[in-house]
């Protein structure tokens, strides 16, 4: 704990990162083909693969993309120093020895530093997809390659996603006591399949709102048997992932599967949370008029005084190029707000779940499906019009997302990871926590030297000012976000 109260010390500016990382994305753009699932039809259930070492419990596509795979991590890593140096922190410590991690996180260059982080402060980990297209195969096969017991690929069946949660939890001499969660698949797969797992569990630590609404939703029916941290809400999250994460990458996925501009182009964004925000900030840059859809007030004058209209989706579909949802909510874009679309009308999730927009709703014999491009259809309607459907989560599954972002959420993961797992009994309940304030304090501090930024300290006489006790409890009032 008193490293949280710790602010680092300065590295000096890493200007160079910035141009490795663009390499990272120039890498990846032929890794994305590179990775495809179609170059290879056998099912990697099907495949005997084994590592360099000559084991084989993991399952991925190939583990002979593992040297590339390794590369991709080495470029992820250069942005990624605040989580690397809490790596080199706590390493002697070793502050998760005899933690045993079952993950279900998307599979990135990004995640991959993380769980190399959790093995190297002295965890055992196995880990699973928490999506069935954002696996980079390659960083996979990294993983197996160095040893951690990870069961992925890219373009999994339905079968195949719970077939690899199972295959992380469901192990003969091996129990988790950790649980790391991105929508809470595995801890509702755990809950149902072996909830005898859970009197091991020293607790949950969620990422995404799907899967911090489904513990509330458990804590509330009385059924949440551990502490689980809603690393979601955290401020860390929130205003950085969220937020900067995409609005750094709508475009970039968007320009990748349709080659579309955006200057002049009408589109609508459906929920002006911290991920709309972001998307309506990237496309207004870029000469987009753009509109917002909302059901909560006080998001949609938000939406209002940063100069966007706040419209009904039904007074707007007719003539709008592009329509995204990113609410967390469920069949936001109806059949009917489809059938009205004009023709080539992009249609695009970046919300955690694909049913934001009712796809079920296409699949009758009167639409022709094409498949274009990865991860891109065209629904064709009788008459010929056609929309182009992105319907999977798209910045993670169409392009990449920036590192450092993903280095600020990835640090408060394991942070929330540390402090359940070390906590003195009693600290908590069976009950969903936030992060400690002062734990996000820290994960901005780990990472303001990337900035070569000077915090500046409250004076004592500031702080009676603000009638702070300056070493005392945190205040949140002062701090503003
Ligand atoms: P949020 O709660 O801040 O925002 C969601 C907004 O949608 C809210 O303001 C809500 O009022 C609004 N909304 C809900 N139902 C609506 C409807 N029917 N019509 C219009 N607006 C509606 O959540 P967030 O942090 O912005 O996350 C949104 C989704 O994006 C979640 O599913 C989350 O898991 C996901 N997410 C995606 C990424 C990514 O990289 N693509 C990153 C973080 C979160």
């Amino acid at each position: 704990m008193q490293e949280f109260t710790k602010f680092p010390t300065k590295t000096g500016r890493r200007s160079l990162s910035r141009s490795i990382s663009q390499s990272s994305t120039d890498s990846y753009s032929s890794a994305a083909s590179y990775t495809d699932s179609s170059d290879d039809e056998v099912s990697p259930r099907e495949k005997q693969q084994t590592n360099s070492k000559g084991s084989s419990n993991f399952c991925v596509k190939n583990i002979k993309q593992a040297e590339f795979g390794r590369r991709e991590i080495e470029i992820a890593e250069q942005d990624m120093s605040a989580l690397i140096s809490l790596r080199k922190r706590a390493q002697g410590e070793k502050p998760l020895a005899g933690a045993k991690i079952v993950g279900c996180t998307h599979i990135t260059a990004q995640t991959a530093v993380l769980i190399e982080t959790l093995c190297a402060l002295g965890a055992q980990c196995r880990w699973s997809a928490c999506n069935i297209y954002s696996t980079q195969n390659e960083v996979a096969a990294a993983l197996a390659e160095a040893g951690v017991a990870v069961f992925a690929w890219k373009g999994e069946s339905e079968d195949d996603f719970w077939w690899c949660i199972d295959r992380c939890v469901n192990v003969d001499g091996w129990q988790a006591n950790m649980i790391l969660d991105d929508g809470g698949d595995l801890t509702h797969w755990v809950y149902k399949k072996y909830p005898s797992v859970f009197k091991k569990i020293r607790g949950i630590v969620e990422e995404s709102v799907t899967g911090v609404h489904r513990l509330y939703q458990l804590s509330k029916a009385g059924k949440l048997c551990v502490p689980a941290m809603n690393v979601n809400d955290s401020v860390t999250k929130q205003k950085f992932d969220n937020l900067y994460c995409c609005r750094e990458s709508i475009l970039d996925g968007l320009k990748r599967t349709t080659d579309v501009m955006f200057g002049g182009k009408q589109v609508v964004v459906c929920g002006y949370g911290e991920v709309g925000k972001g998307c309506c900030a990237a496309l207004k840059a870029l000469g987009a008029i753009v509109y917002v859809t909302e059901i909560d007030p006080i998001c949609a004058l938000q939406a209002c005084m940063d100069g966007f209209r706040v419209v009904k989706l039904s007074e707007v579909i007719r003539q709008v190029d592009v329509v995204i949802t990113c609410t967390g909510n469920k069949n936001v874009v109806t059949r009917e707000h489809l059938d009205r679309m004009k023709n080539s009308c992009i249609v695009c999730n970046m919300g955690h779940s694909n049913t934001e927009i009712d796809v079920t709703s296409l699949r009758m014999p009167e639409l022709t499906w094409e498949r274009v491009r990865s991860q891109v259809d065209h629904v064709i309607w009788p008459d010929g019009k056609r929309v182009v459907l992105l319907a999977e989560l798209l910045n993670l599954s169409c392009s990449t997302v920036p590192t450092f972002v993903l280095s600020i959420t990835a640090t408060t993961q394991a942070l929330a990871l540390i402090e359940l797992y070390n906590a003195p009994e009693g600290r908590y309940k069976q009950d969903v926590y936030l992060l400690p304030k002062k734990m996000d304090e820290y994960v901005a501090s780990l990472h303001l030297p990337s900035f070569d930024a000077h915090l500046t300290e409250l004076t004592d006489d500031q702080a009676k000012y603000l009638g702070l006790n300056k070493n005392g409890p945190f205040k949140p009032n002062y701090y503003r976000y």
